[in-house]
């Protein structure tokens, strides 16, 4: 990585967590931001940046193996679940040097496109079988090393995930690929989570894959064992879990979830698209947050969740890429807005600013790094550059440019201070081939 001691960098326009302001002068130090100031001049040490400054961006739900499924799922219309059915013909495939490989070049994918920490939902934890490797966190230490490799601040998102389904008649036995994902226990998940550490750019979070994979004995068990960790949750992405839960429980999967005591500041719901408007009330009222994937749920046909009326209602709302169909932060900041417009046929259900908040502070305030995703004095020096002057940016209100502009504008990411993207090149080199490579060493196992 370039860079990493005391630096100053100009700008003709920056996003502060104010508004856009013209002639910033910024300075880094020690990985954070040291000095903002607003209206003044280039001086002579300056780098001057060409563009404007977004803060980091956070990509609050990722499953990295997912992306080894773009672009190959199309050819047969199918369902969520056919789709779910491929993901798991990958997973069956990689161990932790082919999942380092793919990681590593997804992370440096994110890096291009602006994304400076990312929240990656992790449960493909064991061996075939379910035989836990030499290091029983062998995969989620091969994300870690991707993730430094890359560049960018990982929030590694531990995820229990111990049953195959939830139907009418109750929790399903996990299949053969499904035994990769299972501790066994809750508490034996806690013991494997335990051995894993925060360093300084990596902080481990948990995550309860979703009511189908934990029973309502186990999501009680969680709340104690979670500790002050960011927590996330898969919630009501299909109708067919809302069906099943209230087969089995008589409730919603809300519900089950506000009965274990699991939700609250500390936890982001993932999709929670199929919504009752007495979930939106427990969701918004216990200040719970809730991670919209718009990219993701638009390819699978989930749906339009209710986004706008959660965040009425109390829910910090922030983005995720998900399966990664696209990678591509300013899709997915556009797509909140414009799968709204969609729903209710009118405009501006959020404004601009709003919809920068979920893809910079609020993203890094659920993964756990309340200091980071804004341009301010003490905040971690993360930041994005994005060119005004390319065919998509040029005449663009610098307030409204998450509107135009798209991953391929970023000329430059920086992250603590260090730049990871410089000319819209990663310093690792060309990413293309990379991810090419990974790629191919997991053909084979599905078409
Ligand atoms: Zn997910």
């Amino acid at each position: 990585m370039s860079g990493g001691g005391p630096a100053s960098y100009w700008v003709e326009a920056a996003h502060l967590p104010g508004g856009v302001a013209r002639r910033v002068r910024l300075a880094v130090t020690d990985g954070r931001f040291t000095c903002v100031e607003v209206g003044v001049d280039r001086q002579p040490s300056d780098v001057r940046l060409d563009g404007m400054v977004l803060p980091g961006l956070a990509n609050a739900h990722s499953h990295a193996f997912h992306r080894a499924l773009r672009g190959r799922t199309h050819g047969d219309g199918g369902t969520f679940w056919t789709w779910r059915q491929q993901m798991y013909a990958v997973a069956a495939r990689l161990d932790p040097d082919a999942y380092l490989a793919l990681a590593r070049a997804l992370y440096a994918e994110m890096a291009l496109a602006g994304i400076t920490v990312v929240g990656e939902f992790h449960y493909l934890h064991h061996g075939p079988g379910g035989v836990p490797y030499a290091d029983p966190n062998a995969m989620g230490r091969a994300l870690i090393q991707a993730a430094a490799d890359a560049g960018i601040r990982l929030t590694l998102l531990d995820t229990c995930y111990l049953h195959g389904g939830l139907e009418a008649s109750g929790h399903v036995p996990l299949d053969e690929v499904q035994t990769r994902f299972g501790d066994g226990s809750v508490d034996a998940w806690a013991e494997r989570v335990a051995l894993l550490a925060d360093s300084d750019r990596v902080r481990i979070g948990v995550a309860a894959h979703s009511v189908r994979a934990l029973s309502s004995a186990d999501l009680a068990r969680f709340p104690a064992l979670r500790g002050d960790r960011p927590t996330h949750v898969h919630l009501s992405e299909q109708p067919a879990e809302n069906r099943a839960t209230t087969s089995f429980y008589g409730c919603s999967p809300t519900e089950l979830l506000s009965r274990a005591g699991l939700l609250g500041p500390r936890t982001t719901v993932v999709h929670a698209t199929h919504l009752s408007s007495a979930d939106v009330g427990l969701l918004g009222s216990s200040g719970t947050g809730c991670c919209v994937c718009p990219s993701t749920e638009r390819d699978l046909a989930d749906g339009i969740g209710p986004a706008r009326v959660l965040a009425g209602a109390g829910s910090p709302l922030c983005l995720g890429s998900d399966q990664h169909a696209v990678v591509d932060p300013f899709e997915e900041m556009r797509g909140l807005e414009l799968h709204e417009r969609l729903r209710t046929g009118e405009r501006g259900r959020f404004t601009p600013a709003e919809l920068m908040a979920a893809a910079s502070s609020a993203g890094y305030a659920s993964l756990g790094w309340p200091d980071g995703g804004r341009v301010e004095v003490g905040a971690l020096a993360d930041f994005v550059v994005v060119r005004t002057d390319t065919v998509r940016t040029a005449g663009c209100a610098p307030s409204q440019i998450g509107f135009a502009a798209t991953a391929t504008d970023v000329d430059r990411v920086v992250v603590g201070g260090r730049s990871v993207v410089l000319d819209g090149q990663h310093v690792l080199g060309a990413v293309g081939p990379t991810m090419a490579e990974a790629l191919a060493a997991l053909r084979g196992g599905f078409r």
